[in-house]
């Protein structure tokens, strides 16, 4: 029997680069879903090549536009948010690969894990959101939470036979990405076109300007501490301009153990299939001979304050998280219609922490206010040029 997946956001990078996967093992999987937000063409493609049971184009006005261009196959064909949450549930699926972008990822996520299916996660934003509800509900539910993040598929492969063994430390890598150099001068006037120029990676664009703040990090750390039940003292991040080492972990012994690799993520995503086996792949292999030069920085939360704003909305715990999440998603989507500066989404952040109401331990409810309240906060102070 195949593998039957659905993949929420399966247009964008991750979601193409799963189908990559699956074409290379068409004996071992099948697409079972296919679902977009906007990009219709590219899910019409997706649909008449792979072939799914189901398609849910989240954007409701353009349902008829797929519907017609797939009206001669047999693939049934939805629209909007509740389809979404909805199509996870079905019986035959056996994966849900959440790549879909930001927030919008948490409720699919949720009822994925209700309906007992594993999660291959993709969507670092559902455990920054709300990190200690979904895994109370894994557990619940008995539903395991596979990574996908490469930093995350790295840390796994490392705890992989050491049932037992406590960690000591998990040190996630950061690239630094584009403007690791900068000064604090410099980095006042950097642009959107600079930003989405990452050095290692071709990703989408909100994780793009996130890997280029370095939020991505911070909401590593956030995810690391839920997949795998560390304190947040326990987390380290070091930078490697050279992504060639995707992170590490460190036993009580000394012993530190690191997974490497080319910056390509279909190898976390196929691991996050194929767990507990490794597959056959034919992806570029690293060689030693043009890779002469491994490197390590400290990481700098002044030049760099979200990273220091995501630790202490960590440590804060309670929805600042999810407010640091929810501000991050309208300074991000404000930044690339140029309408605030790089520097400047810091601030908007680390105001909309002070003035959203703290939860200490929220209801998913409490996480839909919260996040509807720190955007309000967050897109005043973006309109009003942040004061
Ligand atoms: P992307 O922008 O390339 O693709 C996002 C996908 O989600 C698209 O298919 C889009 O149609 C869909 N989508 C967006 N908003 C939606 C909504 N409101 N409702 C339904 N569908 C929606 O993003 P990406 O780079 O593939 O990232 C996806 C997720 O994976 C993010 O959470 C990101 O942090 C995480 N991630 C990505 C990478 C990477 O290399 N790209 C690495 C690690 C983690
Ligand atoms: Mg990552």
């Amino acid at each position: 029997m195949k593998k039957q997946i659905a993949i929420l956001g399966s247009t964008g990078s991750i979601g193409t680069q799963a189908l990559q996967v699956i074409e290379e093992h068409t004996d071992q999987y099948e697409a079972y879903v296919l679902t977009a937000n906007n990009r219709v063409d590219d899910l019409i493609y997706q649909a008449r090549k792979f072939k799914p049971e189901a398609v849910v184009i989240a954007n409701e006005a353009k349902y008829t536009q797929l519907k017609e261009a797939l009206a001669d196959l047999p693939i049934k064909v939805y629209a909007g948010e509740e389809a979404l949450c909805q199509i996870v549930t079905e019986t035959p699926i056996d994966m849900v690969l959440t790549a879909m972008v930001g927030y919008a990822g948490l409720k699919p996520t949720m009822n994925a894990i209700r309906a007992r299916k594993p999660i291959a996660l993709a969507n670092k934003e559902t455990l920054v959101v709300a990190g200690e509800l979904v895994n109370d509900l894994a557990r619940f539910n008995r539903t395991p939470i596979l990574p996908v993040d490469s930093e995350h598929s790295a840390v796994f492969q490392c705890l992989a036979g050491e049932t037992g063994n406590p960690v000591e430390k998990i040190i996630l890598t950061a690239s630094g990405g584009p403007f690791r150099t900068c000064t604090m001068k410099q980095l006042a006037t950097v642009t959107k076109a600079q930003a989405l120029k990452h050095p290692n990676w071709d990703m989408g664009a909100k994780i793009t300007i996130d890997s280029a703040s370095m939020m991505n990090k911070g909401f590593e750390v956030i995810e690391a501490k839920w997949l795998f039940g560390v304190r947040s003292d326990q987390i380290e991040v070091v930078v490697h301009p050279q992504s060639v080492i995707h992170s590490m972990v460190q036993f009580e012994d000394g012993a530190i153990k690191a997974q490497l690799g080319m910056p390509d993520m279909r190898l976390p995503i196929q691991y996050a299939f194929s767990y507990p086996e490794r597959l056959k792949a034919s992806f570029p292999r690293l060689d030693f001979k043009l890779c002469t030069n491994l490197t390590f920085e400290q990481p700098d939360t002044t030049r760099f304050r979200n990273l220091a704003l995501a630790y202490e909305a960590l440590h804060r715990a309670g929805n600042m998280p999810c407010i640091v999440n929810a501000a991050n998603e309208v300074v991000v989507a404000a930044f690339l219609r140029d309408e605030i500066s790089f520097l400047g989404m810091s601030e908007v952040i680390e105001k909309t922490m002070s003035r959203v109401s703290f939860v200490q331990k929220p209801t998913y409810e409490d996480y839909v206010a919260t996040d509807e309240e720190a955007r309000k906060i967050a897109m005043e102070m973006v309109a009003t040029n942040n004061r």
